[in-house]
């Protein structure tokens, strides 16, 4: 429904979006993932109109929209900070989005109080209508700012951070209902967020954007278990990163925490990054040599952190430097370990990540036949 052609946007000779083509889906939900100055809030608006690229087009049903002013683009924005108009109840302040939408407004009074009721219920505030935006916790308020937006009924959706004032527990509990609302809806989401547990909850597909560059576009189960890029793995807070060296037999990468075994040859000589997911990984106490396809680590043990479901283990490696295990508790119960005691971390060869130089993914056959 939508599609993004070679945008760029430029601040003087700072590069905010570097040639970004993409297609957004009917009816699916993607997540936008980056760091901070990234280009998220301006990919966003020049989708919406609220700035204009200064190359590349943007399409939404196959119509170039690239001049057309926002309020023509039948779109809806949500933004981090709400705006609600505060001396306008809770009715009033969504009732404003239909009264004054540009395609086709609702004037009949009847009308309007049975859509925003039907829209209140739907993001469960039924029952505060007569309610100012002072007299509202921050997770209402954000629900107010979606209801206004929704009832309008755009078949965009775009939401910049809309949960990063919120708290932990909120935010998660909002993650959920997202995705009820959007599905009840039918309406498309494009959903910029800073947080990486965010993106993989929610997002149909995710892409990832860096430095005004999309590294990837797929569903996020897929870009978790198998990284592109290795600046994807950083963002996502998911993978242990060991730069290194391939060894001369190509079976292993040399690096600071030790040899670590590789699936199948990899280029030998050259510089390479091994990389294994906080959860392929397992501990045990005993020192044994690694078993066929799998690969060890000496380690010692620092904390554990509860995590809800999961647990993740923060161990220090040979070089002194951080390696994360998360183990689910659906799957094992939690282990307790002295400070610094000494370990073994484990792990499949066939779940190892390995980047080259500039960072992009080497494809490492599983000698097995299977794929890496
Ligand atoms: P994000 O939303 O991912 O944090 P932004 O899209 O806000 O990132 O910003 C991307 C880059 O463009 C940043 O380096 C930022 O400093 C720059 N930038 C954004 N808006 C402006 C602006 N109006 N003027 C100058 N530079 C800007
Ligand atoms: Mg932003």
């Amino acid at each position: 429904m939508l599609e993004l052609q070679g945008l760029t946007r430029r601040y003087g000779t700072e590069v905010a979006l570097d040639d970004v083509s993409l297609t957004v889906r009917e009816d699916e939900y993607l997540t936008l993932l980056g760091p901070s100055g990234s280009g998220k809030s301006t990919l966003l608006r020049v989708i919406a109109g609220l700035e204009a690229p200064d190359a590349g087009r943007v399409l939404l049903d196959g119509r170039d929209v690239t001049g057309l002013p926002t309020h023509r683009r039948g779109l809806g924005i949500v933004q981090q900070t709400y705006a609600l108009f505060p001396h306008m109840s809770v009715f009033e302040n969504v009732a404003f989005g239909l009264r004054f939408r540009e395609v086709a407004p609702v004037t009949d009074a009847a009308e309007v109080t049975r859509r925003v009721a039907a829209m209140l219920d739907l993001v469960g505030l039924s029952g505060l209508e007569s309610r100012a935006p002072g007299q509202l916790s921050g997770g209402q308020k954000q629900r107010v700012s979606l209801a206004r937006t929704l009832v309008a009924e755009p078949r965009l959706c775009l939401l910049d951070e809309p949960l990063g004032a919120l708290d932990a527990n909120l935010r998660e509990r909002m993650t959920v209902e997202l995705r009820r609302i959007r599905r009840a809806l039918g309406v498309t989401f494009l959903h910029v967020t800073g947080n990486e547990a965010e993106a993989l909850a929610m997002g149909d597909r995710m892409i990832v954007l860096d430095r005004g560059r999309a590294l990837a576009v797929a569903p996020p189960a897929e870009i978790f278990a198998r990284p592109a890029d290795m600046r994807v793995a950083r963002f996502l807070n998911a993978w242990n990163l060991l730069p290194g060296r391939g060894g001369a037999d190509g079976f292993e990468v040399e690096t600071p925490a030790g040899p670590l075994r590789l699936p199948a040859p990899a280029p030998a000589e050259r510089a390479a990054t091994y990389g294994v997911p906080y959860d392929a990984a397992w501990i045990s106490r005993d020192d044994a040599p690694p078993r066929p396809g799998e690969a060890a680590m000496p380690a010692r043990f620092v904390a554990s952190e509860f995590l809800g479901s999961r647990v993740l283990y923060l161990l220090r490696r040979g070089d002194g430097k951080v390696f994360e295990v998360e183990r689910h508790l659906s799957r094992e119960a939690p282990e307790s370990y002295a400070l610094d005691e000494t370990l073994a971390v484990r792990w499949r060869v066939a779940d190892v990540g390995l980047f080259d130089e500039a960072g992009l993914r080497i494809p490492v056959p599983d000698p097995a036949g299977a794929l890496a």
